[in-house]
Parts: C-alpha cells; structure tokens; sequence
C-alpha cells in the first residue's frame, strides 16, 4: 500500500525524492525514509511519522548523492517504528531496499538467514530481501541479476526497489505480481521509478509499466527492462493524463476540505465531453465496445466505491432493466460466481488498485465476463486490465477520506444506466431529456448545498464532538447515502456511526436509541419512502432518540418534526444522493477537527489498499 520511488540521473536524489514522497504520503503514512549512494556507501535515513519528520532529520546528510530510493510506508509486519521504516540495509550494508507488499514466506527465509548468522535489524517481513540480494552479489551477480534471484525466493506480491554501493549510479526495481505499479519515467536529469504517476516530476508526460515477472534497471542515462528470461522488452510509452498529478492544496486546511469543496467541478469534470447539453445526448465511447447483449450486470467495489457502486446499481437496474447487483470485491473474489459471457462487470476503484477488486477482475476475466472499470486513475493496473475503463473525471483525491470521487463515480454509474437505458430503447425522450436536465444543474446545486458549511460547522462543534454512537437512516436511493456518511464518521471523526436502511430499525438496531446517540435521517422529497421515513423519524423519537433530518430546502413537514434539519439546495429529487453526501462529508471533516484529528491521515488507514 505504500508509495515507492528510486531516482538514478544527474540531479539531486535527496530533493526529488522528499518532494515525491510528499506526493506519495497518502499512500502509507507510518514511517518514511530516503537510502542514497553517497561517496563509497549507502547513506540511510528514516522515520516513524510523516514525511516532513524525515525531512527535519536529513540536514545535509546526503551531500550530492545523485542515486537514491525513497518510501513511505503502510505497515503490514512490525509496528510503524523508525527501524522497521524502509529503507532496509543488508547485512553488510552494502545493498538498501524498499518494498510495497507482503512477503508471505518471510519467516522461513529470516530463519534461513539468521541460522547463517545474518543479524537482522528490523521486524519487518522486508528486510529479508537486502540480504539475500547481498548475498546474491557477494556471490558474483550484478545488482539486476541478484534482485531478479532473490525475488524468485519470495512468495506472495510485491514491487522492490534495491540499490547497491558496488554500482553507485543504478536503480533496480521488480515486480512480482501486483502488490501496486511500478512505473518508469524519464525527467530532464534523469530516470525515475515510482509507484504511481503522482510522484512523476513535472517534466515527465509518459510512462512505461513494468509487469509481473519484469525487472527493471536505470541509471543516468539508461533504462532497461527485462522479462524473467533476461530478454529486453520494448514497450509504447502511456501519456499521463494531466489529472494524474497530485494538485496544490491552495487556501484549504485539508485535502479533504479543498476536495469536498471542489465537487462542482469535478463532477463538470465526469461531464466534460461525454454530455451533450445542446442536443442532449450522452456519450460515453468506451460503452460501445461492451456486448449488445446483457443478461447481467455485477458491479463490485469495496468502502467508499462499494457504496458508490450501490447508489449507481440502482441507477442502472432503474434505467437500463437489466438486472444488476453489488457486491463487495473481495466477497466475490473470495467465491465461486455463476457468471458467464453475457454477464458484465462493473469495477468500481478510485485507484484502481485496489487487491480485492483486481482479483474480483480477474475472476469475472477468467469466466469469460466483459470487465469495465470505473476509476479515477487511468493509468491503473484495473484499467490495463479490464476490456474498458471509464474516467471518473475528478483528478487524483489525495485525502483519505474518499469524498468526490464518491460523488463522481455516482454521477457516471449514473449516466452509463442512462447510455444503456437509451441504446436499450428502455427510456423516453421525455424521460432521457429530464435526467439530462438534472445532471446539466447539478454543479449549480452542489455549490449552494456547499456554502451552508458555516452550519454544519458548528453542528459538529455543539453536537457531534462528544458523540460515541450514531445512526444513519436511508432507503432506496439514499440507502447507500447512509451507509457512505456512516463510513466518512467513523474512518474521519473515529465515531462509531451505523449507516442502515431504515427498513431494518426494527429487526434490531431500535435497541440501540437513546438520547445520547444521535440519528441522521435522509428525508426524501416525494413518494412512498418519504412517508416511510417519516414514521422512522416518529419512531426513533418516541423512543427518546434525537433526529436531525437532512432533507430538501423548503421542507416545512420535515422542519417541524425534526430536532434539527439539514437542508439540500434543490427541488430535483434526481439531486438528493448526491446533495445529501455533502453535509455528511462537511459533518465528518468538522467533528474530526473538533476532536483534533488529522482528516487527511486517519489512523490506521491509507488511500490505497494494495495488499488482501
Ligand atoms: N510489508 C512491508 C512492511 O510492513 C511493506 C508494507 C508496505 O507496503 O508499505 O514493512
């Protein structure tokens, strides 16, 4: 899960390699460190904590060193502690690697070692690697070889990055399944291997990816990948999408809030080219490579894009008639699914790294399904490995937290059951034009749902800072809306929030009202479920529990029953998943800073999870 960058060229290591490990931080944020050739040897420096920890600590310490590889860690084996920070230096401290992944055989291979008296220094399951690749060159073998021998020792996935003092101006990386990218660039001074495009200089505007069973070697003015056989392998460069870069944080405190803030763009941002507002047409290309004929479809994702996935099933079933499900990623992995040729899966991954959701590909892959992935980061290995990838449009979220990319991924489910809906023949002109309607003055109503912020704010401060335990009630659409708002409270504000279905209060969770557990309910504007929530509203009141009720501007009824009421800035019920996320997400981010937490970096978490 972490991020992983090496740098071999003519500049200066240490400088590139701090400011992209800043780039990387939200990949893993429990240690960082930087190891680099300087004069003769390997200079190492690492930290538990953030990156700008490490950065108080280097003061000089790498002189001019051009080599170097860098990490920020996500700790899978020993605590988040200096020493188990990467890099980790061989034996006889002639080799330094850092690793993204798990090596699940690493305590038969540290017995190995120790019982040929090798000490080791950390408790990771990494630091087997440097010495087996010292051993390796002690041996004879050049730095590409050793790293390509030790690696064929190691079970389970991983990326490495190794240097080595006897070639000082040479990086090796490899890849053993997928445990995260590994990605080659070249910058004006020099070559780059990193785990992701965000760490890429400026300067770089394509990539190579390195695959399974590949290693790579650069240096100054070189870079050479090969296949397990030793043989050279050639590849097209991919452009880098110019949403790929991680964006100035500006004004904002927080990632989280600069995002949440920005979601009127970035849903133009899933827009932008694909709606027609003049003759009202969508078009999203990629969908006409998928089979004319579905007999289903499977979407499957986990957090926050699982509950994104559900908002837009629903979208499609509705629009599209066909019959479509969810499902969590690795729930699906983790069986054997009837699926076959005319059955479609839909791959919900910000990152598009996400373990689970790539095994859950490959095994859809594997039965013969078409796979499309929705993701924020085309350069993804979900979006190389799929038969169509579908931008979400919003740029790379930096904050852990997931918050407009939620909002954009609902918004293309959406449109793509609006596209097979209209290819289908399943919805009216009439029908067809009023979604579009929607959609064209949803930005306008996600800006003035945001700027009731000052509100929420303080809702957070007064009511939500010392709460324990919550409640939040959806149905229908707004199911997936509670369960999502349930999730930003507890990964956010660390509070124990339950996002339910109000259908389900009384098979249970009615035991769990009282006054000290505050409920949210999402009120919608019309119809059945409104009347359906309001009586869970009266229920949960009788039972003397408070409800706050977020439901659309204007809502007298609502206004008069609830204990406190949220309004969203819109008439369209269309607008209500996507309105109602926001003073959830405003909620999340206030209460967590009431209660002094870091949005960005909760504990215990990071933004990609690469590993099972
Ligand atoms: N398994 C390694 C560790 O715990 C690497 C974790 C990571 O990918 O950050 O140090």
């Amino acid at each position: 899960m972490c991020g992983i960058v090496g740098y071999a060229g003519y500049g200066d290591a240490k400088t590139f390699l701090l400011s992209a490990l800043h780039d990387l931080e939200y990949r893993g944020y429990d240690s960082a460190g930087i190891a680099a050739i300087k004069g003769n040897g390997i200079t190492t420096i690492k930290r538990a904590g953030r990156v700008s920890a490490l950065e108080e600590t280097i003061n000089g310490q790498f002189g001019q060193a051009t080599t170097g590889i860098g990490h920020t860690r996500w700790a899978t084996h020993g605590a988040p502690t200096d020493t188990n920070a990467h890099p980790h230096l061989s034996y006889d401290g002639k080799v330094a690697i850092a690793h993204n992944g798990i090596i699940e055989n690493h305590g038969r291979l540290r017995a190995k070692l120790e019982a040929d008296g090798i000490e080791f220094a950390s408790d990771t399951d990494s630091e087997v690697v440097a010495h087996l690749i010292a051993r390796h060159m002690q041996a004879g073998d050049s730095l590409l070889s050793a790293t390509k021998k030790a690696s064929r020792r190691l079970k389970g996935l991983s990326v490495i990055l190794a240097i080595s003092a006897d070639e000082p101006d040479a990086v090796v990386g490899i890849r053993i399944g997928y445990a995260g990218s590994l990605m080659l660039g070249k910058s004006g001074d020099g070559w780059i291997l990193a785990s992701n495009a965000a760490a890429m200089p400026r300067d770089v505007n394509e990539v190579v990816h390195v695959d399974h069973c590949e290693a790579v070697r650069i240096s100054p003015d070189d870079a050479m990948i090969v296949d397990v056989a030793g043989k050279l392998v050639e590849k097209e460069p991919v452009k880098l999408l110019p949403g790929s870069r991680i964006s100035e944080i500006n004004e904002h405190a927080h990632f989280m809030h600069k995002e949440i803030s920005e979601q009127a763009a970035a849903v133009q941002g899933a827009m932008r080219g694909r709606v027609d507002f003049s003759d009202m047409r969508i078009d999203i290309p990629e969908l006409d490579m998928l089979p004319a004929k579905l007999d289903r479809i499977v979407l499957a994702g986990m957090g926050t894009s699982h509950f994104a996935g559900m908002a837009g099933a629903r979208r499609i079933e509705r629009l599209a008639r066909i019959p479509t499900s969810i499902e969590y990623a690795g729930e699906l992995a983790d069986r054997d699914p009837v699926m076959g040729e005319r059955d479609l899966l839909v791959a919900v991954t910000q990152s598009g790294e996400t373990y689970d959701t790539l095994v859950a590909i490959e095994k859809a892959k594997s039965v013969g399904s078409t796979v499309a992935v929705v993701t924020a980061n085309v350069h993804s290995e979900a979006s190389r490995i799929a038969d169509v990838a579908v931008d979400i449009g919003s740029g790379v979220e930096v904050a852990v937290p997931a918050t407009k990319t939620f909002i954009n991924t609902m918004l293309v489910l959406y449109m793509i059951g609006l596209q097979l809906g209209r290819d289908a023949g399943r919805l009216s002109d009439a029908e067809f034009e009023r979604h579009i309607e929607s959609i064209v003055s949803l930005p306008g109503a996600i800006n003035r749902t945001l700027g009731q912020e000052a509100e929420i704010e303080a809702l957070a401060r007064e009511r939500f800072d010392g709460v324990t335990n919550m409640l939040i009630l959806g149905r229908g659409d707004l199911y997936p809306v509670a369960l999502e708002g349930a999730l930003k409270m507890k990964e956010t504000a660390y509070i124990h929030a339950e996002g339910c279905s109000a259908s389900e209060m009384k098979h249970g969770i009615n035991a769990l009202v009282e006054p000290s557990t505050p409920t949210i309910a999402l009120v919608p504007k019309n119809g059945e479920l409104r009347t359906k929530m309001l009586t869970s509203i009266y229920e949960v009141q009788s039972r003397s529990g408070e409800v706050i009720a977020v439901a659309h501007e204007g809502d007298i009824e609502v206004e008069a029953i609830a204990d406190g009421l949220i309004p969203i800035a819109s008439e369209d019920e269309e607008h209500s998943p996507f309105l109602m996320t926001i003073p959830l997400q405003q909620l999340a981010y206030h209460t967590a800073l009431a209660r002094g937490i870091d949005p960005d970096r909760p504990r215990n978490l990071a933004k990609t999870v690469t590993v099972a």
